[in-house]
């Protein structure tokens, strides 16, 4: 029920209880009064009898004093006692119609009618008394008559007073009755009014509202401070209270969800945050090791709870390798096949863990409480990696954390695709499709760059220029494929005998460079000459017809005894001219002599 109704009950009960023992308290007056008017009216009847009763006896002595003297004063005396009794007599005749019962006022009108005899005998006495009869009159007063009648006044007149008692008492103790249960009658309804207003106080004010009351406002202090731990009993009452405790209850429930989606859009901002910056710092990355640091970098920060591999598909090899990880992946091998991964296998995201809920990875060791998934990284309609998550304890919650895994899978694939393409470009536009060696034009450019490097740093940098002797032979007589076999030998060799910074290049046609930094020209030539003599010694055949032996001459020239830095190469191309004038299949260095023939030698420079 509600407080409002329970107020107003409890407020049109008391008014109630307070009116009917305001009522009572009233009747009880009334019956008090009706007791004082019951002695009142007992007391008045017993002095119109008391009265009756002394007039009439001093009548009687006024007679018989005024019967035995004669003085008239004695008879002035008794006629103003007669005017008494006539005062008594329409009293007594006004008692008729009041309360008193019949048979008592008949009680009263004997008495009264023995009175009026009595005052007739001595009328007649002190008429007998005038006329000079005092012994008549004596006779009458003193006679048995009237003595008789005195005595029965007298009777008459005690019990009607005994009898006025006894009923001004029974009226007097009926009186007393109503007053003391009206009395009664207050009091109860003062104690149930006292009573229901104590109840209502402690059952509404204290129980009802003021305790309920302190708890929500605890309550509501925390939810003030943002801590919503503790909760409202769920108070199901219908009234004010249980509204209150209920819009609180429910205001509390909306703060929570309200928190809980702030939180959540806090998360994915920062989330999209951290992979928008991943994604401008793969867009900067030249090859795929920067690409990995840069995931290496993110993944931990966008999942902390998560570990990872970035896995790189190497198509020569067709494996998977590892070129990136971060905060300890234990189960997953570095290097595998394809088919080793489900996720690889599918093309999609494959979640493996120990619940049993799908099939493990090969790849992976003995899952025991790890959670882990493979994401492909697919780009240009193919696989060129893959993304591996693993969280070390219980679940990865990746269903969650789909939209961003692909986010960051999409964006890793497509930065690895572009540094896999800007490679591939680059090497078809710096390198030779035929030997595989270095073109001129990245000879060109790698030139300039140790050029300038040499030159700042004062260290040498030597050149070799090579070139086939009789190369137009081979094309002739065995066919353009055998020249090109050839051609390959030759850069095998060259590749071969390169050293660390060492730079072997196709020059042009059958001419092959190599560049050679922080190698003076002896070192060089002594290469060079390793180089000529490991080209010579290996005998090739074609279509199973042996080649005549390959046979090179080299020009060899270096900064900065035999040439200067921008004119290293065509230095070195004239010592390889006076090479092949000395009779090919030689070593000659920049300004020296060739072996055989001297004079046809042309100085570089
Ligand atoms: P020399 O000893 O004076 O260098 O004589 P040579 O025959 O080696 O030199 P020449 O300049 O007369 O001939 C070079 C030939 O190399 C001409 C050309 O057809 C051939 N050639 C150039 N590039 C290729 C190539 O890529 N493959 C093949 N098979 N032949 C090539
Ligand atoms: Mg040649
Ligand atoms: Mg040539």
């Amino acid at each position: 029920m509600r407080i409002a109704t329970i107020t107003n009950w409890a407020y049109g009960i008391t008014l109630l209880l307070t009116f009917g023992s305001g009522g009572a308290f009233m009747a009880a007056m009334r019956a008090d009064t009706d007791e004082r008017e019951a002695v009142e009216r007992r007391s008045a009847y017993v002095r119109i009898a008391d009265d009756v009763e002394l007039i009439v006896e001093r009548m009687t002595e006024q007679a018989q004093l005024y019967a035995a003297r004669g003085e008239p004063a004695h008879k002035r005396a008794w006629q103003r006692d007669r005017e008494g009794i006539a005062v008594i007599d329409r009293t007594i005749a006004q008692l008729r119609n009041t309360s008193l019962p019949r048979s008592l006022y008949n009680e009263l009108a004997i008495a009264d009618e023995d009175a009026d005899r009595i005052e007739a005998i001595e009328q007649a006495a002190i008429a007998a008394v005038d006329r000079g009869d005092s012994a008549a009159a004596r006779a009458l007063l003193y006679g048995n008559d009237y003595i008789t009648l005195s005595a029965q006044l007298s009777r008459a007149v005690d019990t009607f007073k005994a009898d006025v008692r006894a009923w001004a008492d029974r009226d007097l103790a009926a009186a007393r009755d109503r007053a003391d249960r009206w009395d009664d009658i207050a009091r109860l309804l003062l104690g149930l009014t006292a009573a229901l207003f104590l109840s209502v106080l402690y059952f509404i004010l204290a129980r009802r509202v003021a305790r309920p009351l302190a708890k929500m406002s605890g309550v509501v202090t925390r939810m003030a401070e943002r801590d919503y731990e503790t909760d409202l009993p769920d108070d199901r009452t219908q009234d004010e209270i249980g509204e209150v405790t209920q819009a609180l209850r429910l205001f509390r429930r909306n703060s929570i969800e309200r928190e809980r989606l702030e939180r959540e859009r806090d998360e994915d901002r920062r989330v999209k945050d951290l992979i928008s910056r991943m994604m401008h710092r793969m867009q900067g990355c030249d090859i795929e090791a920067e690409l990995a640091d840069v995931v290496a970098c993110y993944a931990p920060q966008i999942f902390p709870d998560l570990a990872g591999h970035i896995f790189v598909y190497d198509h020569a090899r067709g494996r998977l390798d590892t070129i990136g990880r971060w905060q300890g992946p234990r189960l997953s091998l570095p290097d595998f096949a394809p088919t080793f991964c489900w996720g690889l296998r599918r093309g999609h995201s494959h979640r493996s863990n120990a619940r049993g809920e799908d099939i493990c990875c090969q790849h992976l060791g003995d899952i025991t409480d790890e959670d882990c998934l493979c994401v492909p990284l697919m780009a240009q309609g193919g696989t060129v990696g893959m993304l591996y998550f693993e969280a070390a304890q219980g679940d990865g919650r990746f269903p969650d954390r789909a939209i961003y895994i692909d986010l960051m899978s999409e964006n890793i694939g497509l930065a690895l695709a572009n540094i896999q393409l800007r490679a591939t470009l680059g090497a078809l536009a710096t390198r030779d499709p035929l030997t595989g060696l270095s073109n001129r034009r990245h000879l060109d450019e790698m030139f300039n760059i140790e050029r300038a490097l040499a030159e700042g740093e004062g260290i040498p940098l030597a050149c070799l220029m090579i070139d086939i002797d009789h190369f137009k032979r081979f094309n002739d007589e065995f066919g353009h494929d055998a020249g090109d076999l050839v051609m390959q030998h030759v850069a095998q060799v060259l590749k071969s005998h390169a050293r660390e910074r060492d730079l072997p290049c196709r020059y042009g046609g059958e001419e092959f460079t190599l560049l050679m930094p922080g190698r003076d020209s002896a070192a060089a030539a002594e290469r060079a000459e390793d180089i000529r003599q490991t080209i010579r010694k290996v005998g090739l055949a074609w279509r199973g017809r042996p080649l005549p032996p390959v046979t090179v001459s080299i020009g060899v020239a270096s900064y900065p005894v035999e040439a200067d830095a921008a004119s290293l190469i065509s230095v070195a191309d004239g010592a390889l001219l006076a090479a092949k004038e000395g009779g090919r299949d030689r070593v000659v260095i920049a300004g020296t002599e060739p072996p055989g023939s001297p004079k046809r030698m042309r100085a570089a420079g």
